[in-house]
Order: C-alpha cells, then sequence, then structure tokens
C-alpha cells in the first residue's frame, strides 16, 4: 500500500498559525466586517482569528469534497444555500487549508452571488501551491511538496478512515482477516507516519466495531468483515 505523507499538527501550532495570519491581516491595512467559516475545516482558525482580530461578527458556509481517508470523493458544492444580506460588508473567508481550492472557489462564488458583500479576502493556514487553483490572499505556509495536515479537529475521523483503509487493502492483496490491536497501530504508524496516541487508536477501532467493518474476536483480536 502506497505510504501517505501526513503531519500531525498540534494545537498550539494552529494557534501560532493562526495568530501569524492576524498579523498578515492586519499588516494588510484591510479590516474585515465579518468573518465566514468553511465547514468544517474552517471552524476552529475563523473563530481563532475573531480573536486575535477582534471581530465579533463570524458565520459559516458548508462545502462539501473531500471523503474518507484523504481521498477526494465529491464535486464540491454548498450544503445549506441559505441567504445573507452583506452588502457593503468586507468578508475574510477562513479554511484550514487550500489544497485544490475547490472548496474555496466555490464558498467565494456563492457568496459573491448570494451574499453581495463588498469584497472578499480569503485566509488560510495552508496553501499546497502547486495543486491549488487559487492563492488565498492570507496564508501562513506555502507547502510545495503535497502532504496530508493531520488537524487535530479531524483526528478521530482520520484514524478511523486511515485504519479502514489499511485492514481493507491488506484484505485485498494479502488475504489478512484477523489483526490484534498492536498490528493495527503498528501498520497505522508505518503508512501514515505518525502517531495520533492509544485514545484515538482505541476510539477508532471501537468506531469500526460500531459500523460493522470489524467485528470482536477476544480481548485483543479482531477479525475483518
Ligand atoms: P480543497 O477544496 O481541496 O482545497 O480542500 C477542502 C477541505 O478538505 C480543506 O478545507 C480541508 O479541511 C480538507 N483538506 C483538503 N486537503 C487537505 C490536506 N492536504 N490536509 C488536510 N486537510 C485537507
Amino acid at each position: 500500500m502506497a505510504k501517505v505523507n501526513c503531519k500531525l499538527v498540534s494545537w498550539d501550532e494552529v494557534v501560532g498559525w493562526c495568530r501569524e495570519l492576524a498579523l498578515k491581516v492586519k499588516a494588510s491595512g484591510w479590516r474585515p466586517d465579518l468573518v465566514v467559516a468553511i465547514a468544517r475545516g474552517g471552524y476552529v482558525p475563523a473563530r481563532l482569528l475573531c480573536d486575535f482580530l477582534d471581530i465579533h461578527d463570524l458565520v459559516s458556509v458548508q462545502v462539501l469534497h473531500w471523503g474518507r481517508a484523504a481521498e477526494i470523493t465529491a464535486k464540491a458544492h454548498i450544503k445549506h444555500p441559505y441567504t445573507l444580506e452583506l452588502s457593503g460588508k468586507r468578508v475574510l473567508l477562513v479554511d484550514d487549508i487550500c489544497d485544490t481550492g475547490d472548496s474555496i472557489i466555490v464558498a467565494k462564488e456563492f457568496i459573491m452571488n448570494r451574499w453581495k458583500p463588498a469584497e472578499i479576502r480569503v485566509a488560510t493556514m495552508q496553501w499546497i501551491s502547486p495543486v491549488a487553483k487559487i492563492k488565498p490572499d492570507y496564508y501562513v505556509d506555502e507547502v510545495k511538496e503535497w502532504i496530508w495536515y493531520q488537524y487535530p479537529w479531524t483526528r478521530l475521523e482520520d484514524t478511523v478512515n486511515f485504519i479502514e483503509k489499511i485492514i481493507t487493502e491488506t484484505k485485498e492483496k494479502e488475504g489478512k482477516c484477523e489483526w490484534c490491536k498492536d498490528d493495527i497501530i503498528n501498520a497505522f504508524k508505518e503508512y501514515y507516519g505518525i502517531d495520533v496516541g492509544e485514545h484515538y487508536y482505541v476510539l477508532a477501532i471501537e468506531k469500526l466495531i460500531e459500523e460493522g467493518k470489524l467485528e470482536r474476536v477476544n480481548e485483543d483480536r479482531y477479525r475483518v468483515r
């Protein structure tokens, strides 16, 4: 199985990046009237930017795009296309990362057409410049080689999806149907090159049992279904 280039992101790093992002917005001399978070990845950065920039108006648009285990599954689209009156307002549109840029493009176009603000600027912590179709107005890191940022707000979701990918692909390729917990953890660390910690592995295995994808054979053995 191909190994995935991952970076485990800490909460402290997120706070540091958002502080830096806020400084860049301030230094540009432009002051937004409100922040729009792209759900769900933009929620935490948007909230931190509100704090660092002292902005009290925060709303959100949800764009669906990425699916399970670091794979794109759908064409980016707005989930709840509601209407807001924003004429004359300056909007700071915030997401965690600009990867393909599709989510930002779709959100920006939707807000421009439906909410009709005076101006929209985009801020993200990371910008994957070789693949992104759009460059954020403000960003902290230009990422030149594609990598999956394992942000703290998707830690369990990613762990579940990554483990599911490992066990299903290994079953298909090698016929392996039974795993003990340490095997799963070691395979996870090998494929993704990160360690999310014991609690997340345990919760992820429980979730896969709940979803009927794993079956508990005994205390420490699981069968792939
Ligand atoms: P995109 O539309 O491709 O720019 O990305 C949509 C959303 O998917 C981002 O806002 C993230 O929440 C998530 N995402 C996409 N690519 C990555 C990545 N390389 N690392 C972590 N999250 C990602």
